[in-house]
C-alpha cells in the first residue's frame, strides 16, 4: 500500500479540539485510557482464542509494556492483544459514532463544573486523549490471525491522518506517542509508576516500564498489582481498594454508596463484587447506555456489559462476576437461557434488593440518596419483576401531602402514621408536586387528617396496578370512582348530603349535562371538595389522567372516555348557577359558564382547557361585566 491521506470527519475533528483544549487540566488520563485499550485488545485476544487456535498460534504471555524514550522524545505503549487490520484501524481510530460525539460534546458544555476527564472513557473517545500530550501519535499494529500485514497510522491530531504499511513480527499494537514540550514527567519511572497504580492496578496483565527505548525484561516486577478483589474475602480488602476498583471499572469520580461482595456456595457457586453508585451518572438515561456486569469464567475475562446477569431495573449496579460454573467458550447468545445465567441472576437480585432493605433500615439518610438518584429506575422492577413484588413495595418511596421539604414516605411509614379511623391509602397521580399540592381532589382527604401519596414520576402510572394493596390496605386513587371517608356514621351523613344536593339541584345538573354532552358522562355532587367548586373524576375502572397524556406524548391512541363532572354543593358558585337555572333555564350565558366550570377543573388537575382562547375570551367578558 502506498502512503495515504485521510481527512477526519467533521465532527471527530470538534472532539479533538475539545479533547487536547478543554481537558489540558488532567492530561495523565491519557495514559489509563491507553491502558484500557490495549487490556481490552487482550481480552479480546484471549476470549477469540478459546474458539480460534489460530488466534493465539503464539502462545502468548499477555503483557502491556510502557517504554521511555526520553532522547526521541517518545513514549510507547505496547501490547501484544488482538491488533487491528488497515480497515479496523481507520473504522476504530477515524469515525466515532456521531451519536456519542453529541453526547460528549454536550456533556462537556454541560458539565463544566465536574471533573470532565473522568467522563472521557464513557464516550469511546479514550483513544484522542493521547493528543493531550502528544504533538504526533503513531499507532503500529498486527492483527492476529492468519494472513494480516502491519499498518502503521499517523496524525498530529490537525485534521488528517495517513495510513500505510508497516513492518512488525509479532501480532499486536504499539502506541508512540511523540511527547510535546514540557511533557516530560511522563519519561521518569516514578511519575508511571504513580499513574499505573492511580488508574491502572487492577488490569488484570502485567504493566511493565522500559527506559531508554528498550523494553522491560519479561521477568521485570509489573507496576500493578493484578488482584482479582471479588475473590478475597471481604475482611481482607480495605475500603480504599473497593473505592479504587469502583472508579476503575465505573469511571465515576464520586466513591460508590455501597459495595455489595457475593460469595455464593452450595446449588451454584460464584462470586461477585457489586456497587450501588451514589448518583446516576449522565449515561444512564442516554438511549442505548451500556450496562450491566463484567462476566469472568475461570478467570478469563469474557465480556463487559452482561446485561443478562441483571434485570433491567438494577442496570445502575456496576460490578463483575466470576463463575466457575459456566463453559469457558460461552457466547451471549447460548447464555441468553442459561439455567446458571438464570440463577446468576436472581441470586444477584435477591442480594441487591435485600442491601438496599437494609440501607433502608439501617442508613436512612444514604437510601435517600439511592433513591432521588435511581428510585425511578428501581421502581420499572414493580411492572415487569413480579416475583419481587412484595419486596419492591417495601423499596418504593414517595412524596406525600404531609412530607415536608418534597421528602419521601414508604407504604410502610404512611401506614403506621395512619390515624384509626383511616382504612386506605390514598394517592394522586399528578404531572408534578406543585399541581398535586393543589388538586381539588384532595381537599376533604386533608380536612380528615389523612396523608396523601403523591405519584408524579412519569413511571407511576405504569406501576400503580401492581401497587393495589399494602399489608391488607387497598390503594385508592383520589380522581377516580367514588370517595367514602370516615365512620359508618359519617360515611352516611355524607351520603345523604349528597342526595340531597342531588335533588335540590337537579335543574342545574341537567343543564350542565345538556351543555356538556360531548365531554362529560355525568355531573353528581362530589364528597371530595371543600374550597374548589368542581373537579373532574374518571369512572372507577378509566385510565388516570396522566397516562392519558402519556399516551398522547407517545403518539399512542387514548380511547375516548369520558369523566365525570362532581360538584361541590356547598360552593357559592354553585348556587348562584343554580338560581340562573331556576329563573331562565335557557339562558344562553349558562353555556358559557358550564364552559367556564370544565375550564377549572381541568386547570385544576393541570390540563388546558379543551379551548384556551374560548376560555380566555368567556374569563375577559366576565371581568369586563362585573
Ligand atoms: P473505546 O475504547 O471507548 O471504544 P477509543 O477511542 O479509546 O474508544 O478506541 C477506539 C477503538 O480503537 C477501540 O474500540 C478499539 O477497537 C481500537 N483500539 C484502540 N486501541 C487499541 C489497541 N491497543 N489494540 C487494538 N485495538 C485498539
Amino acid at each position: 500500500m502506498s502512503k495515504k491521506n485521510h481527512v477526519f470527519k467533521a465532527e471527530i475533528q470538534q472532539v479533538l479540539d475539545l479533547v487536547i483544549h478543554s481537558l489540558y487540566s488532567k492530561k495523565e488520563i491519557f495514559l489509563r485510557e491507553l491502558i484500557s485499550n490495549a487490556s481490552d485488545a487482550i481480552d479480546r485476544a484471549q476470549y477469540l482464542g478459546l474458539t480460534d487456535k489460530s488466534v493465539t498460534a503464539d502462545a502468548p504471555q499477555w503483557k502491556i509494556d510502557i517504554i521511555a524514550d526520553k532522547d526521541n522524545k517518545t513514549l510507547m505503549i505496547c501490547d501484544n492483544g488482538m491488533g487491528m487490520s488497515e480497515e479496523e484501524m481507520d473504522k476504530n481510530l477515524g469515525v466515532i459514532a456521531s451519536s456519542g460525539t453529541k453526547a460528549f460534546t454536550e456533556a462537556l458544555k454541560q458539565k463544566q463544573e465536574v471533573n470532565v476527564p473522568e467522563l472521557i472513557g464513557q464516550f469511546g473517545v479514550g483513544f484522542y486523549s493521547a493528543f493531550m500530550v502528544a504533538e504526533e501519535v503513531t499507532v503500529i499494529s498486527l492483527k492476529r490471525g492468519e494472513g494480516q500485514k502491519a499498518v502503521r497510522w499517523t496524525s498530529t491530531g490537525n485534521g488528517t491522518y495517513s495510513l500505510e504499511d508497516a513492518a512488525r513480527d509479532k501480532p499486536g499494537t504499539t502506541i508512540a506517542l511523540k511527547l510535546r514540550e514540557g511533557m516530560d514527567e511522563f519519561f521518569d519511572t516514578w511519575r508511571i509508576r504513580e499513574l499505573v497504580k492511580k488508574y491502572s492496578n487492577f488490569i488484570a496483565y502485567p504493566i511493565r516500564f522500559g527506559e531508554k527505548g528498550e523494553a522491560p525484561k519479561d521477568d521485570a516486577e509489573a507496576l500493578n498489582t493484578m488482584k482479582a478483589l471479588w475473590k478475597r474475602s471481604k475482611s481482607d480488602v480495605k475500603q480504599e481498594e473497593y473505592d479504587e476498583f469502583y472508579t476503575h471499572i465505573s469511571h465515576d469520580h464520586q466513591a460508590p454508596l455501597k459495595v455489595v461482595p457475593i460469595a455464593a456456595e452450595g446449588q451454584i457457586e460464584f462470586k461477585a463484587l457489586l456497587f450501588i453508585p451514589k448518583s446516576a451518572g449522565m449515561d444512564l438515561f442516554m438511549p442505548n447506555n451500556k450496562h450491566g456486569l463484567s462476566l469472568y469464567v475461570r478467570n478469563v475475562f469474557i465480556g463487559a456489559d452482561f446485561d443478562l446477569l441483571l434485570p433491567e431495573y438494577l442496570r445502575f449496579v456496576k460490578g463483575v462476576v466470576d463463575s466457575s460454573d459456566l463453559p469457558l467458550n460461552v457466547s451471549r447468545e447460548m447464555l441468553q437461557d442459561d439455567a446458571v445465567i438464570r440463577k446468576i441472576k436472581s441470586n444477584i437480585t435477591g442480594k441487591i434488593l435485600s442491601t438496599l432493605a437494609e440501607m433502608q433500615k439501617d442508613a436512612p439518610a444514604d437510601y435517600n440518596t439511592f433513591f432521588t438518584g435511581f428510585g425511578r429506575i428501581l421502581k420499572e422492577g414493580l411492572h415487569f419483576d413480579y416475583e419481587n413484588t412484595d419486596k419492591l413495595k417495601g423499596l418504593v418511596l414517595f412524596h406525600s401531602a404531609k412530607r415536608e421539604n418534597n421528602g419521601f414516605i414508604s407504604l410502610k411509614e404512611y401506614v403506621a402514621a395512619m390515624p384509626e379511623a383511616q382504612k386506605e391509602i390514598y394517592y394522586l397521580i399528578s404531572d408534578d408536586l406543585q399541581t398535586a399540592k393543589q388538586s381539588p381532589h384532595i381537599e376533604v382527604v386533608s380536612q380528615y387528617g389523612y396523608d396523601i401519596l403523591f405519584l408524579t414520576d412519569p413511571v407511576d402510572a405504569y406501576i400503580i396496578d401492581r401497587l393495589s394493596d399494602y399489608e391488607g390496605k387497598k390503594l385508592v386513587p383520589l380522581d377516580k370512582g367514588h370517595l367514602e371517608l370516615g365512620s359508618d356514621e359519617e360515611k352516611s351523613v355524607a351520603k345523604r348530603k349528597l342526595e340531597d344536593a342531588a335533588t335540590e339541584f337537579k335543574a342545574l345538573t341537567e343543564v350542565l349535562k345538556e351543555q356538556l354532552k360531548e365531554e362529560i358522562s355525568e355531573v353528581r355532587f362530589s364528597p371530595r371538595l371543600t374550597d374548589s367548586a368542581c373537579c373532574l373524576v374518571a369512572p372507577e375502572h378509566a385510565m388516570n389522567a396522566s397516562m392519558e397524556r402519556m399516551m398522547r406524548a407517545m403518539n399512542q391512541e387514548v380511547p375516548k372516555q369520558l369523566r365525570i363532572l362532581e360538584l361541590n354543593p356547598s360552593h357559592e358558585l354553585i348556587k348562584k348557577m343554580n338560581t340562573m337555572v331556576a329563573a331562565n333555564g335557557a339562558d344562553p350565558v349558562l353555556k358559557d359558564y358550564a364552559d367556564l366550570l370544565l375550564g377549572q377543573a381541568l386547570l385544576g388537575e393541570g390540563n388546558p382547557p379543551k379551548d384556551p382562547q374560548r376560555f380566555t375570551r368567556l374569563v375577559t367578558n366576565l371581568m369586563t361585566r362585573g
